[in-house]
């Protein structure tokens, strides 16, 4: 099944002709037909575009004919967005393509399919979608993370061969461990944000989810770059992410941080975490301790600037600009609040009135000028941590996937969760989830587990390089 192939092993095939695009795009609607009913994985997909597209694709270019996902809170031009909300599900359809869909198409790749996620992104099982859940495939009474956990999914059901994501705060990283996947969050920066819907506009960063490291590298080459249309967005230094992936691990030192190992670890998550470390050493990596000693902080800092900003970016849904607007208000006032009270859901109302809260007068200096205060000392961390080691390894999340329901009523346990992934956005680093094991769970199904790799800024070759020894351990 050509479905079930990686973007490497297609782009061979179709170089020395032995299979066209159009067969790619086939085999992935024959797969989608068998397993998305399970899976639920996708919002929407239209395979007659992306056949046509296919029809033209240009296979001298690095993605040649290659079919990626988009999850659903990135603009395709003319096809429907709708960041899994109420508020934008059938009344948007996308006028331009993000920076990423135009880099993409222009290394020959073909966008089929939006893939689900928690609304705006918030959340980390996908359960926060108000369109469906998603089913994790390794075990579909279990959720396959979030945000970006659609996929995660399609990935891991061979019903996509790549995709990309999002990452705020562990959005790419926790769904990738969950469905055993490669998921790369790059530097902020490295990645234009035009045309992806803005959640927390200074943690945001689009990426690659794929079934090997080498794709990963693939697909960051094609979307990595300046974009004058993205005022945060680094000049491009042309690395090609593949050049020196295989070089190994042998001379370079990986730091351990003790305060990513809370008694909230799950043991299979520290077995397969231990497992990767000494194949790492046994490979010729040094393993050095190290602390980053405001890690304890980095939750509570999080959900005081990621809802903080997404209160100011989502103001932008008021009923008159953007997608559904509520029926007979009283007046304009009337219209903003019923739209938006009919619009959100819990999660997304919640993150709205938070950050609100946070940014007004007399609360301001008291939580969000602090949370920058902790933010940068975050970040000091790592740039302390990074003068000795080369990378970070650690878990990606403290669990493997939860049951769906798990912590429903409790949104500061699930919040909690987010522990190992957060602090890279805080501190705008590189980070990487690589399958690296598995554990069986009570019902007898075996659910994958990732190891985390960060890096300095802008060193994504380093942390792919690393991943890449641990696949192939
Ligand atoms: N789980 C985190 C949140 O709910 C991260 C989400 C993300 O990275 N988009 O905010």
């Amino acid at each position: 099944m050509l479905s079930n192939e990686s973007i490497t092993s297609l782009r061979a095939k179709l170089s020395a002709g032995e299979i066209t695009p159009v067969e790619i795009i086939d085999a992935l609607e024959a797969s989608i037909a068998e397993h998305d009913s399970t899976v639920a994985g996708y919002i929407s997909h239209d395979f007659d575009a992306a056949r046509a597209e296919a029809e033209q694709a240009d296979l001298s270019l690095p993605l040649g004919g290659i079919p990626i996902a988009i999850k659903d809170n990135i603009n395709v031009k003319g096809q429907a967005l709708t960041c899994a909300s109420k508020f934008l599900d059938g009344a948007f359809d996308s006028p331009y393509d993000a920076t990423v869909i135009t880099k993409l198409r222009e290394a020959g790749a073909i966008p089929l399919g939006r893939t689900n996620l928690d609304e705006f992104a918030m959340g980390s099982t996908c359960s926060n979608s108000a369109i469906k859940p998603t089913n994790n495939p390794h075990d579909p009474t279990r959720v396959p993370g979030g945000s970006s956990g659609g996929s995660a999914a399609v990935i891991a059901s061979n019903t996509a061969i790549a995709a990309l994501g999002s990452d705020t705060g562990g959005s790419i990283r926790q769904p990738a461990s969950h469905c055993g996947i490669v998921g790369l969050k790059p530097s902020y920066g490295r990645v234009s944000r035009y045309g992806l819907v803005a959640f927390a506009s200074s943690l945001d960063q689009i990426g690659p989810m794929t079934k090997s490291v080498d794709d990963a590298a693939l697909l960051l080459n094609a979307i990595t770059g300046y974009d004058p249309a993205d005022s945060t967005s680094l000049d491009d230094d042309n690395t090609d992410f593949t050049a020196n992936i295989d070089q190994g691990v042998a001379g370079m030192k990986l730091g351990i941080p003790k305060e990513y190992f809370s008694e909230s670890i799950d043991p299979a998550v520290k077995a397969v975490f231990d497992d990767a470390a000494s194949k790492l050493k046994a490979a010729g990596a040094e393993l050095v301790p190290i602390s980053l000693p405001h890690t304890e902080y980095a939750v509570a800092t999080y959900y005081i600037i990621a809802p903080a900003e997404a209160s100011s970016n989502l103001s932008r849904f008021d009923g008159i600009r953007y997608g559904n607007r509520a029926e007979n208000p009283e007046n304009l006032i009337d219209l903003y609040r019923k739209s938006r009270a009919q619009g959100f859901g819990a999660e997304v109302k919640r993150r709205i009135i938070l950050g609100t809260y946070v940014l007004s007068s007399g609360y301001y200096d008291a939580y969000y000028t602090k949370a920058q205060k902790v933010r940068t000392l975050i970040r000091k961390d790592f740039t302390d941590a990074f003068n000795e080691v080369d990378a970070i390894i650690s878990p990606v999340a403290p669990t493997p996937a939860p049951k769906h329901g798990e912590n429903a009523d409790d949104p500061l346990q699930e919040y909690l969760a987010d522990i190992c992934t957060i602090a890279a956005n805080l501190a705008g680093i590189p980070g990487i989830s690589v399958p690296a094991g598995t554990t069986q769970s009570d019902s007898g199904s075996t659910l994958p587990i990732g190891l985390q790799i960060l890096g300095p800024d802008l060193g994504e070759a380093a942390i792919l390089r690393i991943a890449k020894a641990v696949e192939n351990s």
